[in-house]
């Protein structure tokens, strides 16, 4: 009895899409076979370690392949883990991964179908070559099944009671398409294999057909030709036995046999000497590992001697994956074996979170065996290798760092890792900071390391200085760089979310203060001049000051006089170790922020003025010549509105806003005689004047 399933949507359009795309480069179906095959081998193996009974089924690992040449079948067979029934109905094609989705997406903007392993629905590709497919699979906990597709929308599982039992595992059973039948050849097969997956850690096979000469009578020679007849395989050659005077006939027989044979045998890379491996050896390994189509960036092979041994091949990628960040996926980058028996490659505790993009295979003569998940959490060996390898990849950017072309393709790819890095290891922060590139006020089109920074600083500049914000664009014209500018310290630009909680952790660099700008505090190398002056100006505009700060309320801490504007009237600054404008942004685009921290952490601003601009002194004269002057009110409201924006804020009632500079508007435009009516709305709408200023309050805390 079959069953019948739909496959999901996305699954068929993937497999429509497979099926109908003109793609030459079809030969890569192997490569996601046996990669599968090599997949589920390495399952079983890992659970045989704890309960070797899972082995009873059959011993032997090794992945097999058969071509029929009579049937156009060709067959793939491993003796992995296989899969019950509702591993099929789940695996292959009902649950659609996300990179399914993705994967189409990413071809439909050009991408190749080889990238498909990547994207974890490398199954599919069988598609490319055979129009109809047959799974027969069988794991320890269940009986044997076929799974059944010649896609169009749907798959059948039947139990299965025709073939051969096969112990556990899976044969994949290819019906070639008319015109794919050169994957039948063993030549074809065998170049394919070695080009794709050399590096497969269990024997591949290939059956291969041998003619053997064989000596027999003729009765005998005649009995062969009938058994083969059909089959068409054996060439018959008479002999003419000269020298024996015998008068009884002989004959030489070809008869065909079949026979596996490895396809595979090399040692395993890593644990040959590096002096004898060739670039595309290391590339051709770095792909079957990785599912990657393209080569790697870097490589370190290493090992480690002493107290403890172990040796490693680590790899940096060309590009980040599509979903490095999806916190839900497992990361299986880094293959650990112990005394080359592969143990698993979902450690999470062999290589931190940041370096998850690193991928490499790690060979330990220390750990047992049998270890379990759970005791390696605690084990110390494993503790030191994790030391090593985040080690080992900071060598291996450095060494990435040697080159421009490639450093920059390693930071457009990693650069959030490196920060994350930052962020999260407490040891490797210094180094780590080494590997930061930022635009800057003095950059030009290429963004500067620190080190770089540090050299263009003038004698006097004691800390470095950055500010944060949304985008280049909108940092480089913010009011906080005026006086920075005129005094020749140069700013970084740091434009990637990221960056804030990365900066907050590094603090300094060199020894070197690393200063927000937007914040308070600002430490400006003033010399005496500049200090005397500022003294004065804070004495001279205290009143203006203290009459804004009662305007304001509670919307601002305080207000100060300022040094560091020098263009526009003023400024707000948040608290050192409270949220910048950039993080409040952040914070608020999060639609998962705790609101008890962030009133906790939301930025308590200081209002600073520019005692030089002619906004503020004629704000002070009109206060000056009449402390109750009203429109001095509205000025404030307005000033500071406009700051918000500037200081990169938003707004909490744009409306009001939008009053207060649409009545500005009307001065401008000699606009004043407004019937009472609409006189009075517009000040519902601008509620921040004198009489309302309680209730307008209260809206905005
Ligand atoms: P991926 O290998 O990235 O998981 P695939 O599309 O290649 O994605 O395979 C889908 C799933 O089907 C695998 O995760 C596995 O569970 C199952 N599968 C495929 N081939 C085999 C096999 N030979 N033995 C056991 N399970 C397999
Ligand atoms: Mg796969």
């Amino acid at each position: 009895m079959s069953e019948e399933f739909a496959f999901q949507a996305e699954i068929s359009q993937l497999m429509s899409l497979i099926i109908n795309t003109f793609y030459s480069n079809k030969e890569i179906f192997l490569r996601e076979l046996v990669s599968n095959s090599s997949d589920a081998l390495d399952k079983i193996r890992y659970e045989s370690l704890t309960d070797p009974s899972k082995l009873e089924s059959g011993k032997d690992l090794y992945i097999r392949i058969t071509p029929d040449r009579k049937n156009n079948i060709l067959s793939i067979r491993d003796t992995g883990i296989g899969m019950t029934k509702a591993d099929l109905v789940n695996n292959l094609g009902t649950i659609a991964k996300s990179g399914t989705k993705s994967f189409m997406e990413a071809l439909s903007s050009g991408a190749d179908i080889s990238m498909i392993g990547q994207f974890g629905v490398g199954f599919y590709s069988a598609y490319l070559v055979a129009d109809r497919v047959q799974v027969i699979t069988k794991h320890n906990d269940d009986e044997q099944y076929i799974w059944e597709s010649a896609a169009g929308g749907s798959f059948t599982i039947t139990r299965d009671t025709v073939n051969e039992p096969l112990g556990r595992g899976t044969e994949m059973r290819l019906h070639l398409k008319e015109d794919q039948l050169e994957y039948l050849e063993e030549k074809r097969i065998k170049e394919i294999i070695k080009k794709h997956s050399e590096f497969i850690g269990y024997p591949i096979q290939l059956l291969v057909e041998k003619e053997v000469e064989k000596e027999v009578t003729d009765d005998e020679a005649e009995e062969v030709t009938e058994e083969d007849k059909d089959e068409d395989k054996a060439k018959i050659e008479e002999v003419e036995d000269e020298g024996e005077d015998k008068k009884k006939k002989t004959k030489k027989v070809k008869e065909t046999t079949t026979e596996t044979e490895e396809l595979n045998k090399t040692k395993p890379i890593w644990t040959r000497n590096p002096d004898g491996i060739t670039t595309e050896e290391y590339a051709s390994f770095y792909k079957t590992l990785s599912n990657d189509w393209e080569e790697h960036l870097a490589v370190k092979h290493f090992s480690v001697e002493g107290q403890l041994e172990f040796c490693a091949v680590l790899f940096v990628p060309k590009r980040a994956p599509f979903d490095m960040f999806e916190s839900k996926k497992k990361r299986n980058n880094i293959k650990l074996y112990v005394r080359r028996v592969f143990i698993m490659d979902d450690c999470e505790d062999l290589i931190p979170e940041w370096l998850s993009f690193v991928k490499g295979v790690v060979d330990s003569e220390d750990l047992p065996l049998n270890i379990s998940r759970e005791t390696l959490q605690q084990n110390k060996i494993l503790k030191v290798i994790r030391k090593n390898l985040v080690k080992k990849c900071i060598e291996m950017f450095t060494e990435i760092a040697e080159d421009k072309e490639n450093f920059n393709k390693f930071y457009e790819s990693f650069a959030k890792n490196i920060k994350l890095g930052i962020h999260e290891d407490t040891q490797n922060r210094a180094k780590l900071a080494d590997f930061l590139r930022y635009f800057s006020t003095k950059s030009g089109d290429e963004p500067t390391s620190l080190k770089d920074y540090v050299t263009r600083m003038p004698e006097k500049q004691k800390n470095i200085y950055y500010i944060t914000g949304e985008s280049k664009q909108v940092v480089e014209n913010s009011p906080f760089l005026e006086v920075l500018k005129k005094k020749g310290f140069e700013v970084l630009y740091l434009v990637d979310p990221i960056d804030e909680y990365a900066v907050q952790q590094l603090r300094e660099y060199d020894g070197k203060k690393l200063m927000s700008v937007t914040k308070e505090g600002l430490e400006l190398e003033e010399d005496e001049e500049e200090k005397k002056q500022r003294e004065e100006e804070e004495k001279s505009y205290e009143d203006l000051c203290k009459q804004m700060k009662e305007i304001l309320g509670d919307r601002i801490e305080k207000v100060v006089v300022s040094n560091r504007i020098v263009a526009s009237p003023c400024v707000l600054v948040t608290g050192q170790f409270g949220w910048s404008a950039n993080m409040e942004r952040i914070m608020k685009a999060q639609a998962l922020r705790d609101t008890s921290m962030s009133s906790y952490m939301a930025s308590k601003k200081t209002m600073e003025l520019n005692p030089n601009h002619p906004i503020v002194q004629a704000l002070k004269s009109k206060l000056d010549a009449d402390k109750e002057d009203k429109t001095v009110k509205d000025l404030t409201y307005l000033l500071f509105e406009t700051a918000l924006l500037t200081s990169g804020f938003s707004l909490d009632d744009p409306t009001a806003f939008a009053s207060r500079i649409h009545r500005m508007i009307k001065l401008g435009l000699s606009i004043d005689d407004l019937p009472e009516e609409t006189a009075a709305t517009s000040t519902d709408d601008a509620p921040a004047l004198e009489d309302t200023e309680d209730s307008k309050m209260e809206e905005v805390d």
